[in-house]
């Protein structure tokens, strides 16, 4: 007997599950790309996703994904031999960097390793001690999706103007857009890239290059920059075709109009505090169960942990045992570890993510919470008890 027939719920970190309202409007016949509605709905999206990112500046969007972003974000305002710095607090931030020295472009890296955030104190050392101002631009990431790390943006602006340094901040927000709470206008960040596939719920293939005034002098300074990537005419088009330079992504953005109205009806405000009460009634439910077995938060203080997807270790034989029962007998298949091999785990297989971010509400929280425990049981791992009952209270409580 199987009992994972019924709706299936991907609770990984991106892609995120598509709400019903989006994927209808998906499913329909090629539209008009030269006049009319797609015009219109593409013009219409610019004002929403700037309250999504709390900017009154520039968007750029690209047939992307993330990674699409991150060459795009850099192509605009680094050229080859220029140095940027780069706080990595897990996979996502070398794999910016690893984009960057792809385009020649040095990296100084800091390393705070995989469950902790960066510390802007010594963040601000480093720029203080470049007074030459190699350092063109800081790429830091706002929620590291390997290592459920929430690093404090704001923070990182007041290191930089302390030290009165130059380099703009670009911040990849990734996995936290319309998850965590993001101001980016408040915080001082320059750019900002984004993708559709995680908080705006809707595929992945659109993703998006936020920037500010700063950022576009930047772009005005540069040698050359390739007229595919160049943000210029995507963020000021006379035509479809130049938000894009070329064919629209028309059903992604049908789709995407549909996701970003449920943003706006339900209020940015909303959308923080929802996420945050699910979180948190996910982590009460892991400290339950950690109380009793093996399983332990990556991210020790909740500060600091992002309320898009928690990072989770295990250890071997457990993680594979777990994330292959809820799959196979419950409809939940949970993210894999990622970037967090160690001595006596290479693949990193003692760990897992729990994606919550998106179109999520309590019963499917309870849902996933619920297929972990029966795995717990029925593989005889061994865990604490009142774990469902504690992520039930902290929900119950609001
Ligand atoms: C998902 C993610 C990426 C990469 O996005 P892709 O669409 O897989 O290229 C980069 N950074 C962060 C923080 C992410 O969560």
């Amino acid at each position: 007997m199987s009992l994972r027939n019924g709706q299936h719920y991907l609770a990984i970190p991106g892609p995120s599950v598509m709400p019903e309202a989006v994927l209808r409007e998906m499913h329909r016949s090629a539209p008009n790309i030269y006049e009319g509605e797609l015009v219109d709905l593409t013009d219409s999206l610019i004002p929403d996703l700037r309250k999504v990112a709390r900017t009154q500046h520039h968007v750029a969007i690209y047939i992307a994904n993330g990674h699409g972003v991150w060459e795009a974000a850099l192509a605009n305002v680094l050229s080859e031999g220029d140095t940027v710095l780069v706080p990595a607090t897990g996979r996502f931030g070398h794999g910016w960097a690893e984009i960057a020295r792809s385009l020649g472009v040095k990296t100084q890296m800091v390393d705070f390793g995989r469950q902790s955030p960066f510390d802007p104190a010594q963040l601000e050392q480093v720029l203080r001690e470049d007074t030459e101002h190699k350092i063109k631009a800081v790429l830091a990431t706002h929620v590291d999706t390997s290592s459920g790390v929430l690093n404090d943006m704001a923070a990182l602006r007041a290191a930089l103007d302390a030290t009165g340094h130059p380099a703009l901040l670009m911040a990849d927000c990734i996995a936290s857009l319309g998850c965590d709470r993001f101001e980016m206008d408040a915080w001082g960040v320059d750019v900002m890239v984004a993708a559709s596939q995680k908080g705006l719920m809707t595929p992945p293939g659109v993703a998006f290059v936020f920037f500010n005034d700063k950022a576009a002098e930047v772009r005005r300074k540069m040698a050359r920059v390739s007229a595919y990537w160049d943000w210029t005419k995507r963020a000021a088009p006379e035509y479809l075709y130049e938000y894009f330079t070329g064919t629209a992504p028309t059903h992604h953005l049908y789709g995407l109009r549909a996701a970003v109205d449920m943003l706006m009806d339900e209020g940015m405000e909303n959308v923080w505090a929802r996420h945050d009460l699910l979180a948190r009634a996910i982590w009460v439910a892991c400290d339950a169960w950690g109380q009793g077995g093996p399983l332990t938060l990556n991210v020790a203080d909740p500060a600091h942990r992002s309320r898009a997807v928690t990072s989770l270790r295990i250890g071997l034989p457990y993680g594979p045992k777990l994330r292959t029962w809820t799959e196979q007998n419950a409809g939940v298949t949970l993210g894999i570890g990622l970037g967090m091999f160690e001595k006596d785990d290479p693949k990193g297989q003692g760990f897992f993510r729990i994606g919550h971010m998106g179109h999520l509400n309590p019963q499917m929280v309870m849902g996933a919470l619920g297929a972990i425990d029966m795995a717990f049981k029925a593989e005889e791992i061994p865990h604490g008890s009142g774990a469902l009952e504690a992520a039930s209270a902290v929900i119950a409580a609001g």
